[in-house]
């Protein structure tokens, strides 16, 4: 499975050009452009552009919280099973199944159910 890009995202915004950019560092002081957002819409859908940009250059930190989430799951303690005695496993964790399954969606990793 491909990696999503590595660095801060930043969001740049191009009022020339209406849109915004999500960002990385690239090599040699260049940038990726991960994604780009237009605006300079009317009506509504100008302010759910904005509040869409603001979204999705947070995507990779909210990733990283809700992969951390998923590993310190206090009711299967990270493994996403939940046990119903030391010698048996009995079934996805109820607690963090939705989780993990927007993970998978994500492309996310659970560090610690995946490769182990
Ligand atoms: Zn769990």
């Amino acid at each position: 499975m491909a990696k999503h890009t590595d660095g801060e995202w930043t969001l740049v915004r191009d009022d020339r050009h209406e849109h915004y950019s999500i960002t990385a560092p690239a090599e040699d002081g260049l940038v990726y452009v991960i994604a780009e957002i237009g605006f300079g819409f009317t009506g509504p859908f100008e302010a759910e552009q904005h509040a869409n940009a603001a979204l999705l250059v947070q995507a990779k930190n909210l990733l990283g919280m809700v992969q951390r989430y998923a590993s310190e799951c206090p009711i299967c303690n990270g493994i996403g099973r939940r046990m119903t005695h030391p010698a048996g496993v009995q079934g996805d964790c109820l607690a963090c199944t939705n989780i993990r399954a927007l993970l998978a969606k994500a492309g996310g990793r659970c560090p610690t159910t995946e490769g182990a």
